[in-house]
């Protein structure tokens, strides 16, 4: 089971992604398709949790199991949870790490043949700067008045059935970092309402330092043996290659992963794209890199850049997703026609980075619901808001005007003569009467009331 859902206020920002795996076999635990495997020294594993609030069930291993490293390998083995005791409707776990991190992910892991399997809380944080900080709230106050910022609210528990399981949830900013904290907050609940078994066996608690060592830093300093990789799609019509140097630890994943979804994608996305006299480039270089700072991914003429690093943490994630984004704007060459003349339109930036996400989202990766308007991020709804806003937008374009929206749209910002008047040729209304009907149709399906935040201009 995966689901993607966004926790906070703001669509396309912090993410809670959720999985779950029935495997009873010890060998097959905790593994998951976008929640990273639990992990040994990233910042939690020195770091110190404390109890604020409940009852520690002595039955448990105690908060030492929650960052030891260690997993359970049974689906009731007390001894290696951490878990509150029946008595307790679930409390409240402190994590000081010790100094203020920029915090990259927090990844919370629990396994349970039953009710104590899913993840029911909520996570705070804080740097511990603000003068009203409240270093331990307890049940009675309200953390988001004491300094702590509330950043996810997690719920895994399933919509029927049982709850037996293996539990992974990952919580990320997918527009970059969380955040600079030094306190985390675990607002820990009960799994039902009565039942006195339903306090969760968490397993492991990792939290990702955005600036923590690379792995790849581990390998002898000197001149990188040049890692380069390529590989024809389409017969020999495209060549591809991947260069792998600055991170030779990626070079059996962009192999394995990587290399096939490039191959069936980038002619699918060329012939998805087309233009009366163009030709896609023949040759694309994809080059992983280490100086990228906060930028996931980049393009350029027929060159995309990745992030190494950002990738490492990503690979079960949206690392693919982002080179299939890069790949369309390889395709784009929207810059072609600017070479040749200076005074061509230029198409809005919406319109250029929405494109790729509709590809993205829509296309190669519908399954992991990555582009859904919700009631959480309603508000930011607008079909100019770019990325995947913008791709949810264009997905009901095509939906309701065909694909010869996006294919003409495409190729007049690629022939340098895109124009807001071209919306209404291709489907008889301007892009903001589109843009108002497809808000409509979220907020009715939605079952928003009408007056529900209009968009600003
Ligand atoms: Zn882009």
């Amino acid at each position: 089971m995966i689901g993607f859902l966004s926790a906070a206020t703001s669509f396309g920002s912090i993410q809670v992604v959720t999985e779950r795996n029935d495997s009873a076999d010890a060998s097959a635990a905790f593994q998951f398709q976008n929640v990273p495997r639990p992990a040994r020294g990233d910042a939690a594993a020195n770091a110190r949790f404390t109890l604020v609030d409940g009852v520690i069930d002595p039955n448990g291993g105690g908060l030492a199991t929650l960052n030891d490293g260690r997993l359970p390998t049974e689906d009731d083995q007390p001894a290696r949870n951490f878990f509150f005791n029946a008595r307790t409707a679930g409390g409240r776990l402190l994590l000081d790490l010790g100094s203020v991190i920029e915090i990259q992910q927090i990844n919370t892991y629990s396994w349970h043949a039953s009710l104590r399997g899913p993840q029911v809380y909520q996570l705070y944080a804080s740097d511990g700067a603000a003068a009203e900080f409240n270093p331990r709230p307890t049940s009675n106050t309200d953390p988001a008045q004491g300094g702590w910022k509330l950043i996810a609210k997690v719920d895994t528990r399933p919509a029927s059935g049982d709850s037996g399981g293996q539990y992974g949830v990952s919580v990320f900013d997918s527009a970059g970092n969380l955040g600079q904290f030094r306190h985390l907050l675990f607002v820990i609940a009960r799994t039902t309402v009565d039942d006195p078994f339903d306090n969760t066996f968490y397993s492991e608690i990792d939290v990702v330092d955005a600036n923590a060592p690379a792995i790849a830093e581990t390998e002898p300093a000197g001149p990188a043996t040049p890692v380069t990789h390529t590989f024809e799609a389409e017969e020999g019509k495209y060549h591809i290659t991947i260069d792998t140097t600055v991170a030779p630890d990626l070079t059996e994943w962009a192999e394995m992963e990587l290399k096939p979804v490039v191959q069936e994608w980038y002619p699918k996305i060329v012939e998805m794209l087309p233009s009366e006299g163009f030709t896609a480039p023949s040759r694309v270089t994809i080059t992983f890199r280490d100086n990228m700072g906060g930028t996931p991914a980049s393009a350029g003429g027929s060159r995309i850049n990745c992030n190494a690093d950002w990738f490492r943490r990503n690979l079960r994630g949206e690392a693919i997703g982002s080179v299939v984004h890069e790949m369309v704007h390889v395709v784009q060459q929207y810059g072609r026609a600017r070479r040749g003349d200076p005074n061509v339109t230029r198409p809005p930036g919406w319109l250029v980075e929405g494109i790729p996400d509709y590809i993205r989202w829509f296309l190669y990766e519908p399954q992991t619901r990555g582009a859904e308007i919700t009631s959480r991020n309603f508000a930011r709804a607008r079909y100019d808001a770019s990325y995947r806003v913008t791709g949810n937008f264009l997905n009901w374009a095509v939906e309701k005007h065909g694909q010869e929206v996006v294919v003409n749209l495409n190729a007049a910002a690629r022939q340098g003569r895109y124009r807001e008047d071209l919306w209404k040729d291709y489907t008889g209304k301007t892009v903001q009467e589109l843009g108002e009907e497809w808000r409509e149709a979220h907020r009715i399906r939605l079952g928003l009331p009408a007056d529900t935040d209009t968009p600003a201009n």
